[in-house]
Order: structure tokens, then sequence, then C-alpha cells
């Protein structure tokens, strides 16, 4: 019934089955290659879209660590392959109308052959861009990953910026997804950092479902919740490795972050992957955009955000349903975790301000219609006296 549960990683493209939750999931992707050398099997897994032109997409920075090495795997065995490279020297590739365009153009560029498949080789930016372009072109990409960043590998949704507001837009998940570790254990130590911050994330994201689905009687699926729980067991048991970049801490890194996706892919909502700590990273999201600031990674916010969330589990500790607050363990353990991994703790870590801070905490449950335990705080008319008290904690 679920043995999913009982497949290594790379086992678990195209599996469908009944779940005990009731319900008949599938996991769509085609080919899912995690491990040392894992590139190699790119040609392999682009193989039925020989016949047509590929497009693939890199910045400078992918170039150089994956892009090279993926353009010759795939011109060696024989395909015709275009090339779009973005080259922003020094700054960060933003995914907005630019990266998006330019991607499409290059599609109904002059040359004569279709385009049958995009290979985007990268992170966030890249992937996001790739994912939507080739969802709206009705085209299969493969997304060769360059750092352990964040849990959108496998994820159907393509966070972009338009108009400069960050708007989360539909799009597909992919036919491909490569983790070779080989390269990913090189990638920068803060984009490391953010990938573990995102995947710690996951433990008030568990939490705060257990909450929805006792008070708001929401769906909730135990496989996928098992899933994530086997997935973070892995990861946070060689935490303290990451810093060292040790290839099996970035092996169960990797894993924690596709097996999260492959959750969110069965039953086609993100519970299992983000709870009251991704509101508030949002939430500070969108006070550095508004501001025209570049905000820090995702899984940074995101990390830092999860103790805070704890906090609330632990004020709120005396009116939570049975059981709920034993999963989520205390914040001191979870900032401990924090810094093991090598990622920041607190938000002044991080450069929020107190205003901002407080802000979050108390408007953050309004930034997606989602239950949480900050609107449990609200219900129950504790949320500014959590609100003042971990503010205190915090910046005093
Ligand atoms: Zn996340
Ligand atoms: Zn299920």
């Amino acid at each position: 019934m679920n043995e999913i549960l009982n497949l290594p990683i790379n086992d678990m493209a195209r599996t469908e089955f009944d779940c005990s939750c009731g319900k008949h999931h599938n996991f769509s992707i085609h080919d899912v290659a995690i491990g040392s050398s894992a590139i190699e099997k790119l040609p392999e897994i682009a193989a039925p879209f020989k016949e047509g032109q590929i497009l693939m997409v890199y910045d400078n920075n992918t170039y150089a660590a994956a892009g090279k090495k993926a353009h010759q795997l795939m011109a060696d065995a024989g395909f015709n392959v275009k090339e779009l490279l973005f080259d922003r020297g020094d700054d960060v590739l933003v995914p907005d109308e630019s990266v998006v365009g330019r991607i499409l153009q290059e599609l109904s560029g002059p040359t004569p052959e279709d385009t049958r498949l995009i290979v985007g080789v990268g992170s966030g930016s890249i992937n996001d861009s790739c994912k939507y372009v080739s969802f709206h072109c009705h085209l299969p990409y493969i997304i060769v990953g360059t750092a352990p960043s964040m849990d959108g590998y496998v994820s159907d949704g393509a966070p972009l910026m338009a108009a400069g507001r960050k708007i989360s837009y539909p799009a597909h998940l992919a036919y491909g997804v490569i983790g070779d570790t080989d390269i990913m254990k090189d990638a920068p130590q803060e984009l490391i950092a953010a990938g573990f911050g995102d995947v710690v994330g996951k433990i008030t994201a568990i939490a705060d479902w257990d909450l929805a689905v006792k008070v708001k009687g929401d769906y909730r699926c135990d496989t996928c919740v098992e899933l994530v729980n086997r997935a973070l067991e892995k990861c946070f048991a060689k935490a303290d490795l990451l810093p060292k970049r040790d290839e099996e801490a970035i092996k169960y890194l990797i894993e924690a972050l596709t097996l999260t996706g492959v959750a969110m892919a069965l039953i086609k909502i993100s519970r299992p992957a983000s709870g009251a700590e991704h509101m508030l990273s949002h939430f500070w999201e969108m006070d550095y955009i508004a501001r025209g600031l570049n905000p820090i990674h995702h899984g940074l916010q995101v990390g830092v955000a999860t103790p805070v969330i704890a906090r609330f589990f632990e004020e709120l500790a005396d009116i939570l349903p049975e059981g709920t607050g034993a999963l989520c363990p205390s914040h001191e353990e979870i900032e401990k975790l924090l810094a093991s991994g090598g990622a920041p703790v607190t938000p002044k870590d991080i450069g929020l301000s107190r205003e901002l801070f407080r802000a979050s905490l108390i408007g953050g449950y309004k930034v997606r219609p989602r239950y949480s335990v900050m609107e449990f705080a609200a219900e129950h008319g504790r949320l500014e006296t959590i609100a003042d008290k971990i503010t205190a904690e915090y910046y005093d």
C-alpha cells in the first residue's frame, strides 16, 4: 500500500499506489538521479528527445559548476544542443521577465529544428525560469542541480519576479531531476546552509499541519509525513558534517530536499514542506523587495523562523490539541541543530530589524490563507502577548 516508503530515492520516479490516506498517489517525474557522478546519466535521461534540438540554460556560475560538463556529455552523445548562457558577472541571476523572455526567444529562434527539451543547469533562478517556460511551451525539462539550496527541484510551482513583485506561478514537475553530489558538495557554503535551513523548517511545517488537521479537520497523509520524517532524521544525523562538505551529509541534504518535494507532488499540496515558518520568511522577503533590496536566501530565512515558531508551540502548550506539541522539539534544540549545520540561528544573525520582526509575528499568518499556529494564537487572543514576549527574548 505505502510501498514508496521502502524505495530508494532513485527508484521513486513513475510510482503510483493506493495510499492508507484513501487517495491514489502518483509521482509522475520520469527520472530521478541522485548520487556521485549522477550527471553522467543526463544523455540517457534525455534520450527520448534526441531527434530534436535541446536548449541548455545556465548562468556563468552554474556553467562553471556543471554546465560545461553537462554540455560536453550531451555533445559527445550526439545531441543537437543550443546554449543560452546568462552572464551576470558577480551579480545574482534574478528570475524576472527578462530571463523568462530570453529563454522564450531562444526557443523561437532562427534555428530550423524544433526544440524538444529544455535542460536547465543551476539552482533556484534557473530551475524556476526553465520550469515556467517549459510549462507554457508544453515542453519537458530536465534540471541538473548545482546547489542543495532549496526544495524546488521537485515542485510544480515557479516563484518568479514580475513587475518588481514576487509571484508564485503554477508550472509543472520536471521530466528529470539530477543531483550530483560531487558537484553539489562544492556549492557556495551559503547555499548549502540555505538548503539546510529549508529542511529544518519542515519540523514546524509538520507540526503546523498536525494542528490544522486537529483543529480544522484538514486532510492528512501519514505516508507523506513518514516520508519527510525519515528524510529529516537522516539529514539531521549528519548535520554537523555539512560545513565540512562531507559527501554523505550533502547527499542526505539533497535527499531531504527532494523527498519533501516528492511528498508535495504525491498529495499536490505543500503542507509537508511549508507551515508558519514559511509565512514569516515570506513576510520578511516581501519587506525586502518593497524596499528595493535583494532578499537573503529563502532557506536561511526559513531556518531562522523555525525556532521562532517552535516558541509559539511552547507558549501555547496548555491549549494545543493532544500530541501536537510533541511533534515540535524545543526551540533550543532547533537552534543547536541550525548552528551545527552552519546556518544562521537568530533574526539578528540575518539583519532583521526589531520592528519588522515584531510586525511579522503579528501579521505573518495573513500572508496566505492557510491555518497555522500563529492563527491559532490569534483565535485564542494570545498573539500580541506572545509576539511581545518573543521579540523581547531576541532583541532585549
Ligand atoms: Zn522552502
Ligand atoms: Zn496518502
